[in-house]
This record gives structure tokens, sequence and C-alpha cells, in this order.
């Protein structure tokens, strides 16, 4: 409520660090590059400094890692779950510290830093639960009379997660937590721009009871850190959220080992539509829309990037749209008032700005909320703008921030727009506004996507209830905070006794 949000708010403007990091890992002493991290917000405030992993350190990690998991694993899956959920109850309970982290180091708005605490608790809890139900006793199959015939679930071995900055607490902490419910010991490598919320989430779980050997951190780049892992024949299995590209690297290191085939849980990139027709109500589009393309700096995967609406509406909609767009404010994100905060660095805010410079080139702008640069100066802001463009094709490429594209159709084009749509490759999610229930079934039985919503933004699902995940580009599944996730985490075993 409010009053909460205020008082939140309060207390975490007192939490300024700064908060310093060095990798987690037993036995080493990183020589790499000190890093410096400036918030977002302002680039003149300092927020602490994290020590790159150097390659004796990435060694080590490994190492420790392989001699870790069979006492891990040899837990009882309850034993692994209760420190799961003890976790989850620290960090609910140190969450101001959390909440300014991810406010200071990722530039998340207040409400999406506490929204980011809760589906990071929730992670947390739903795997401890899902670990207890399929790992806690082995299965009885049928079998011929005499024989008796059970399937074990048991740790992989060594999983590296390799997470992103846009969910820095909640993809992180779900993918380590779902390969420690297994029973596999952990390498994390945090994304480069959230260093630090990754080390804080790292000790939180020590703290809880998982031995430093078995969960490890290893802040550094992509290409050297990241790489180095990805291309080790020790390594069981990875779990990856981030770009296509990068999991494309990713996929091809791991192929070119001579080593046991490796599980690769991609979660990946998107290019997300929302679908509306002349009988869906206008408001509600726009308020979903808003919500879906321009909430945390429009920097979510399943963030809306082309609104296709029907023509007969189409005028209304994009009025109603530069309205709302207008009453947007762009800012501090530490501000209880701000509705964007900045976007998560220089080379993120470029690609926006070249973006930008060719749609206004090639289409027509409907609306851009304008920046009051005294607040915004010092830091990454990008203007939150929608454009209508021409013909029903639409962009093939990720656009990861706050930009709109409107794509009018006529009644007869509703296949042609599924198509487009498909042909894309991307699947993650899509958004339907009708009341024709005709129109809803067509459009969720022919496009290919992972998460569909009907009348409501298509942001923000919740763990257990929505699991998340797309198809094609957008990655292999299972779905995060879905029941058959942990599976892609194990290894299968039968134990045949006559
Ligand atoms: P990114 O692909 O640039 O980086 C992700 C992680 O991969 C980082 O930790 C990075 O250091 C690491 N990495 C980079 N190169 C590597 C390599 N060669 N080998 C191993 N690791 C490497 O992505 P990002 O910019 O951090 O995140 C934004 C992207 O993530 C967007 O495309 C977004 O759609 C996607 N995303 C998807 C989901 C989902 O659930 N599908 C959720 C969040 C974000």
């Amino acid at each position: 409520n409010d009053n909460e949000l205020k008082a939140l708010a309060e207390a975490i403007q007192s939490k300024n660090g700064p908060w310093n990091a060095e990798p987690l890992v037993p036995g080493a002493k990183s020589t790499g590059a000190s890093v410096q991290v400036t918030n977002p917000a302002d680039r003149r405030q300092a927020v602490g400094s994290y020590v790159t992993a150097d390659s004796a350190t990435v060694e080590k990690a490994l190492a420790n890692a392989v001699a870790a998991h069979h006492s891990w694993d040899r837990l009882p899956a309850a034993s692994r779950a209760a420190i799961l959920e003890h976790a989850a109850e620290q960090l609910e309970a140190r969450r101001g510290e959390f909440i300014a982290l991810c406010v200071r180091e990722a530039g998340k708005s207040l409400p999406d830093a506490i929204a980011e605490i809760r589906e990071a608790a929730d992670f947390l809890r739903y795997y401890a639960t899902m670990a207890r139900r399929l790992f806690g006793h082995p299965e009885q199959l049928p079998g011929p009379t005499g024989e008796s015939n059970q399937l074990f679930l048991n740790g992989r071995g060594v999983f590296v997660c390799i997470s992103p900055w846009n969910f820095p607490l909640a993809i992180f902490l779900g993918q380590v937590s779902a390969a420690l419910a297994a029973g596999n010991s952990v390498i994390a490598k945090p994304a480069e721009q959230t260093s630090l919320i990754g080390h804080a989430a790292v000790k939180l779980l020590h703290e809880a009871g998982v031995p430093a050997e078995v969960l490890q951190y290893l802040p550094g780049d992509g290409a050297t850190v990241g790489a180095a892992l990805t291309r080790d024949p020790r390594v069981a299995g990875v779990a990856f959220t981030g770009s296509t590209e990068t999991a494309w690297a990713i996929n091809r290191a791991l192929a070119a080992r001579n080593a046991p085939i490796a599980a690769l849980v991609a979660e990946t990139g998107g290019q997300n539509a929302m679908i509306a027709d002349s009988s869906a109500l206008p408001e509600q589009i726009v308020k979903d829309v808003v919500a879906s393309a321009f909430q945390s700096a429009g920097q979510r995967c399943s963030a809306a990037r082309v609104l296709f609406v029907q023509e007969d509406i189409a005028d209304k909609v994009c009025a109603m749209l530069a309205g709302a767009m207008a009453e947007l404010k762009v800012g501090d994100p530490g501000q209880l008032s701000t509705d964007v905060g900045p976007v998560i660095d220089e080379d993120a805010k470029k690609i926006l700005v070249d973006h930008a410079a060719r749609m206004d080139k090639e289409a027509k702008k409907i609306g851009e909320v304008a920046l009051d640069t005294a607040a915004t100066g010092n830091g990454t802001f990008f203007a939150p703008r929608a454009y209508e463009i021409p013909g029903l094709s639409t962009l093939t490429r990720e656009i990861f921030g706050p930009v709109l594209h409107v794509i009018r159709w006529k009644a007869d084009e509703l296949p042609k727009v599924v198509d487009s749509i498909n042909a894309t490759g991307y699947g993650l999610t899509l958004g339907i506004h009708s009341r024709i229930n005709d129109t809803v079934d067509y459009i969720q039985s022919n496009a290919r996507v992972g998460n569909c919503y009907v009348n409501r933004n298509q942001i923000g699902a919740v763990v257990g209830v929505q699991p998340f995940g797309g198809e094609g580009l957008s990655g292999t599944g299972p779905k995060a905070g879905g029941p058959h996730y942990l599976l892609r985490f194990a290894g299968e075993r039968t134990l045949t006794i006559n």
C-alpha cells in the first residue's frame, strides 16, 4: 500500500553503499580487473566496484564444483528445499537493502524493485516445493511380478547459470535455486551490469546454508568468463537467460566440446505483439499497451513492441495513446512519482537512439514523452516513444527499450497479422484485446508463442501460476516457474531388482 511504499522509499534512501564484490571461490584470490559501478540514473554517483574472475579463479571454481557435487546431490531433497525456503525468508527480511541495490545498480523503479524481490522469493519457494515433490522419493514403476522397478532423479553435476541484467535478482535466483534444488553444484555468472546484485544474492544463499563450494560466484565478461565456462568439458548443463545471439554462441561452445552432451536451458529474446480488434475497449487497450511497452523502460523480454490495431478504432486508440504517454514521468527511479527510469547503459541507449533516428525517417511519430533534462541529464535516459508504421510486416529484430510500433489492419487481414507475427521466428508473449471468442480462439491457436494474455497487459508472469518462456528464437523451454522446469536440471536413473 501507499504508506508502506513511502516508508520503504524513505528507508532505502539511507542505503547508498558502496557495495563491493569479488569472486566467491574458496581457495582462489582473483587478480582480475576492478570494475567501477555507477548509477544508471546519475552516472556521477558511484555504487561500488567488483573484481572480475581471472582464468585461475575460473579453473578453481570448476574444480571446486566438481568435487562438491556428490555430497550436495546426496542430501535429501527436503534438506536442500529447507535451505532455499530459509533464503526466501531472509530475502524478505532484508528487502530494503536488496531494493536499494536494484534501484541503484540496475536503475529499477521502486515498484519494479519490490516486484523483483517478491518474484525472487517466489522462485526460491516454488522450486523448493517442486524439489520435495519430484526428488523426495523414487517413483515406483509397474513391472513383471517378482521384479521391483524404481526411477530416481538426481542432479546432473556442475551447472553454470548465466543471467541478464534486466531481472538481476529474480532471474538470477530463479536459475540458481532451480539448479541447486535439483542437486547440482552451481557456478553463477551474473550480467556485467548487475554484478553487485548477484554477489548479494549468492551471499544470501551461503548464509542460508548452501556450502561455499556448492554455489560459487564468478563475475566478469560474458565473452571471457562466460565463454571459458561454457567450453569446459566438466560442465553438465547451462541455464542461460539473455539474448538469442548469446544463446547461439553458448550452444556452439557446448557443441564443440569433446565431452558428454550438456543440457542447455535457454530463455531468450522476443519481438512481442499485441493484437486489438474493434470489439475491444480503447481505454483498456491503451492502459495495457502503455504498461506492456513502457513499464521498466521497456526492458522486459515480455514487453509489447508492436500493437496491431484494427483500423475502425485506430485513430481513437492512437490519440488516446499519445494522451496517456504525455502523462508519463521519466526520471529518478528511486522516486515514487517516477513511471519510467533509465535504460541500463550507454550501449543500450545508442541502439535506441539509432533506431529512433531510422523511425523518424520511415514512420509517423504518434507520441513521445518529454524529458526533464534537469532531472535526467546525468543518466542514461531515453524518452519513450510510439510510431505508426505502414504495412503489415512487423519488425524482425528485438528493440530492447521503450519504443512502441503501431500497425493498422483491416477486418479481413487477421490471418496475415498472425502470419507476420509468426514470421519473426520469435515466440515469447502475445497480447490479445477482443471480446469475440472466435477471434481470440483463432489468434491463440494459430500464433506460435509461449505466453498469451487476453484483455490484460502481457508483463509480470506469476511464478507457479503463469509459467514463463517462449518458443522458436525465444527459448528452449521448459517454462520458468512451471512444473516441468526442474526436470531439465536433473538426470534420471532406474533401479531394477529381481
Ligand atoms: P546478453 O545476451 O547480452 O547477456 C546475457 C548474459 O550472457 C550476460 O551474463 C553476459 O555476460 C553473458 N554472455 C555474453 N556473451 C557470452 C558468451 N559468449 N558466452 C557465455 N556468456 C555470455 O543479454 P542481456 O543484454 O544481459 O539481456 C537482455 C536480453 O535478455 C534480451 O534479449 C531479453 O529479451 C532477454 N531476456 C529474456 C528473458 C526470457 O525469459 N526469455 C528474460 C529476461 C531477458
